[in-house]
């Protein structure tokens, strides 16, 4: 039996691999910067957190998640996102009382089923923040600068950043029932939607201008900005300024829903043109709500995620050696089996040397004769070889071959580390 990985996952290995290392990399140094520290949290949860926070009727609870019973019988499921698990953990830690500040980042796999597509897989690989007990527009205009600082960092220029406001508790039941009446089932918008959406739409209508059939085609349907309060239009113009201030683009796109029920106020998209139109890096938003409901002191929060593998395929159409970084190599090489053990010696030293911080040290290859020894070094990229040879070896010497070169020299055992 051949085994294969499981559909919609894969592997990454070589540069790819590098790629994803880099951008957390980036990523871990601005959160730094903004002093946001990190957070682990398991990646299953009871499955009822999910269904309570991401939303019973979200295409990702109804369709994309995956649960499954534990040998107790107990319903788990794999998080297909990061803000329930963090959530939870903010209130089961009482971190409002211990962390001081409530800022956290994370970084690990989300699971989805869905149907794969460019830079979207079952096991998708995401990076994101969370930042507790700030109610102000500073912290939503500090979020959405701190992913556009990781984007701008890892080469990405086109950067599209959508906003729009979802309302709050006081405002937003009268957008819900103008959308209500506006796709009333009866009525002749009713009729056109499409059969999720004809389920949904008296629970959760606003979850038809984020469908993907339905989305775009109700041009004049109600729109959230035409029934936001004084407040969240205050919030909403606060936070613009703070972006026009930085010198942030933005557009403000009514169309905007984000597919999760627990959002109030701002939401933000942040998109791409090497991605597909409609495909986001990512985004995230303001849920004000959420740590109460899920019986923990009234607690305002923002935050945004990214998909690591849809920002890496965007910085590799701006910048196609982005996380290609070369790694220098050294090669130890042996002539005979006489000097394996004093190869092997040499390699273990270097490798435990300063030298060993900087460079990778390969060999030796014992299996191989000296010359494939030395087309390996070739292949790897070695900088340099080190041959431990017969002639030299009676004289208490290696070889040192600069590979750029040709170049061959003596060098007495006890030199060789300042020689590298
Ligand atoms: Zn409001
Ligand atoms: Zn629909």
């Amino acid at each position: 039996m051949k085994f294969t990985a499981p559909r919609g996952t894969h592997d990454l290995w070589g540069d790819q691999a590098k790629k994803l290392r880099k951008l957390e990399e980036i990523c871990r140094d601005v959160f730094l910067r903004y002093n946001f520290s990190e957070i682990v949290t398991p990646t299953f949860e009871d499955a009822s957190l999910f269904i309570k926070t991401t939303g019973e009727t979200t295409d990702i609870v109804e369709k994309e998640m995956y649960v499954f019973a534990d040998r107790k019988g107990r319903q788990l499921a794999l998080r297909p996102e990061g803000t329930p698990s963090i959530a939870r953990s903010y209130i089961e830690n009482n971190l409002a009382q211990t962390a001081g500040i409530g800022k956290f980042y994370y970084v690990g796999s989300m699971f989805r089923y869905e149907q794969p597509q460019a830079g979207r897989y079952g096991e998708d690989y995401q990076i994101g923040v969370q930042y507790f007990g700030n109610a102000s527009a500073e912290a939503d205009a500090e979020v959405i600068l701190l992913a556009r600082d990781i984007l701008i960092r890892a080469g990405i220029k086109q950067i599209d950043i959508r906003l729009h406001s979802l309302g709050c508790e006081n405002c937003r039941p009268a957008f819900r029932k103008a959308l209500t009446d506006y796709f009333k089932p009866d009525g002749e918008k009713g009729k056109e939607l499409c059969d999720d959406c004809k389920k949904r739409v008296g629970k959760n209508p606003l979850r038809v201008l984020d469908c993907k059939i339905d989305g775009h085609k109700f041009e004049d349907a109600p729109k959230m900005e035409d029934h936001l309060c004084a407040e969240c239009r205050c919030h909403m113009g606060r936070v613009t300024s703070l972006l026009k201030d930085a010198k942030c683009e933005y557009t403000l796109d009514h169309k905007l829903v984000r597919g999760l029920d627990y959002y109030t106020k701002t939401i933000f998209e942040i998109r791409s043109s090497a991605l597909g139109a409609q495909d986001a890096m990512g985004g995230g938003g303001r849920y004000d709500l959420l740590i109460k409901e899920l019986g923990g002191p009234d607690t305002p929060a923002v935050g945004f995620a990214f998909g690591a593998e849809r920002v890496i395929i965007a910085a590799e159409k701006e910048n196609p050696d982005f996380g290609r970084e070369q790694v220098k190599v050294i090669f130890v090489a042996a002539s005979s089996e006489t000097f394996y053990s004093h190869a092997f010696k040499l390699a273990e030293k270097l490798r435990n040397s300063e030298l060993g911080g900087k460079v990778s040290i390969e060999g030796p290859v014992t299996d191989k004769s000296l010359k494939s020894q030395l087309r390996l070094a070739d292949k790897l990229g070695a900088s340099k070889v080190v041959i431990f040879g017969e002639d030299e070896f009676t004289r208490g010497a290696v070889a040192v071959r600069d590979m750029k070169t040709q170049e061959q020299k003596e060098i007495q055992l006890s030199e060789v580390m300042e020689a590298l």
